[in-house]
Protein backbone atom coordinates (compact mmCIF):
# COMPACT_ATOMS: atom_id res chain seq x y z
CA UNK A 1 0.00 0.00 0.00
CA UNK A 2 1.57 3.49 -0.94
CA UNK A 3 1.60 6.36 0.83
CA UNK A 4 -0.60 8.25 -1.31
CA UNK A 5 -3.19 5.27 -0.98
CA UNK A 6 -2.86 5.52 2.74
CA UNK A 7 -3.45 9.04 2.78
CA UNK A 8 -6.25 9.25 0.62
CA UNK A 9 -8.28 6.95 3.19
CA UNK A 10 -7.91 10.61 5.20
CA UNK A 11 -8.75 12.94 2.18
CA UNK A 12 -11.69 10.88 1.67
CA UNK A 13 -13.17 11.51 4.94
CA UNK A 14 -13.00 14.95 5.09
CA UNK A 15 -14.44 15.48 1.71
CA UNK A 16 -17.33 12.99 2.72
CA UNK A 17 -18.80 15.60 5.47
CA UNK A 18 -17.79 18.83 2.63
CA UNK A 19 -15.81 20.35 5.07
CA UNK A 20 -13.07 21.09 1.98
CA UNK A 21 -13.67 22.37 -1.26
CA UNK A 22 -11.23 21.48 -3.93
CA UNK A 23 -10.00 24.51 -6.22
CA UNK A 24 -9.74 23.05 -9.76
CA UNK A 25 -8.26 26.13 -12.04
CA UNK A 26 -10.94 26.39 -15.34
CA UNK A 27 -7.63 26.48 -17.24
CA UNK A 28 -6.81 23.32 -16.08
CA UNK A 29 -10.15 21.39 -16.65
CA UNK A 30 -9.40 23.10 -20.45
CA UNK A 31 -6.63 20.85 -20.86
CA UNK A 32 -7.45 17.73 -19.28
CA UNK A 33 -9.01 15.00 -21.55
CA UNK A 34 -9.82 11.56 -20.92
CA UNK A 35 -6.78 9.33 -21.47
CA UNK A 36 -8.61 6.24 -23.76
CA UNK A 37 -10.98 8.46 -25.40
CA UNK A 38 -9.56 12.16 -25.72
CA UNK A 39 -13.14 13.10 -24.88
CA UNK A 40 -14.21 16.08 -22.92
CA UNK A 41 -14.63 15.67 -19.08
CA UNK A 42 -17.00 17.12 -16.69
CA UNK A 43 -16.13 17.77 -13.10
CA UNK A 44 -18.51 15.44 -10.65
CA UNK A 45 -19.46 15.94 -7.05
CA UNK A 46 -17.78 18.32 -4.88
CA UNK A 47 -14.59 18.27 -7.42
CA UNK A 48 -14.45 14.73 -6.00
CA UNK A 49 -13.16 14.07 -9.92
CA UNK A 50 -13.50 14.02 -13.82
CA UNK A 51 -15.97 12.25 -15.22
CA UNK A 52 -15.87 10.98 -19.27
CA UNK A 53 -19.10 10.50 -20.62
CA UNK A 54 -18.06 8.38 -23.57
CA UNK A 55 -15.95 5.74 -21.47
CA UNK A 56 -18.38 5.92 -18.45
CA UNK A 57 -15.84 6.32 -16.32
CA UNK A 58 -14.59 9.02 -13.12
CA UNK A 59 -11.17 9.56 -12.98
CA UNK A 60 -10.67 10.28 -8.86
CA UNK A 61 -9.22 13.70 -7.85
CA UNK A 62 -6.99 13.33 -4.98
CA UNK A 63 -4.95 15.42 -3.01
CA UNK A 64 -6.17 18.20 -5.20
CA UNK A 65 -4.41 16.56 -7.94
CA UNK A 66 -6.85 14.65 -11.24
CA UNK A 67 -5.87 10.84 -11.16
CA UNK A 68 -5.27 10.84 -15.25
CA UNK A 69 -5.01 6.67 -15.10
CA UNK A 70 -7.10 4.03 -16.88
CA UNK A 71 -5.89 1.68 -14.05
CA UNK A 72 -7.51 4.18 -11.65
CA UNK A 73 -10.32 5.27 -13.56
CA UNK A 74 -13.70 4.10 -11.38
CA UNK A 75 -16.77 2.63 -13.12
CA UNK A 76 -19.73 5.09 -13.10
CA UNK A 77 -21.73 2.86 -11.97
CA UNK A 78 -19.62 1.99 -8.88
CA UNK A 79 -18.92 5.75 -8.59
CA UNK A 80 -22.25 6.41 -7.66
CA UNK A 81 -22.66 3.89 -5.48
CA UNK A 82 -19.88 5.87 -3.63
CA UNK A 83 -16.58 4.01 -4.70
CA UNK A 84 -14.11 6.27 -5.03
CA UNK A 85 -10.94 3.63 -4.93
CA UNK A 86 -10.88 1.02 -7.47
CA UNK A 87 -8.87 -1.81 -5.70
CA UNK A 88 -6.88 -4.08 -8.20
ZN1 LIG B 1 -13.12 8.49 -22.38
Amino acid sequence: MSWRRRNFGLVGAVLDVKEVRVALHPDLLNILCCPVCKGDLVVVGAEEGLQCAACQVVYPIRDEIPVMLVDEAVPLAQWEQGVREVYR
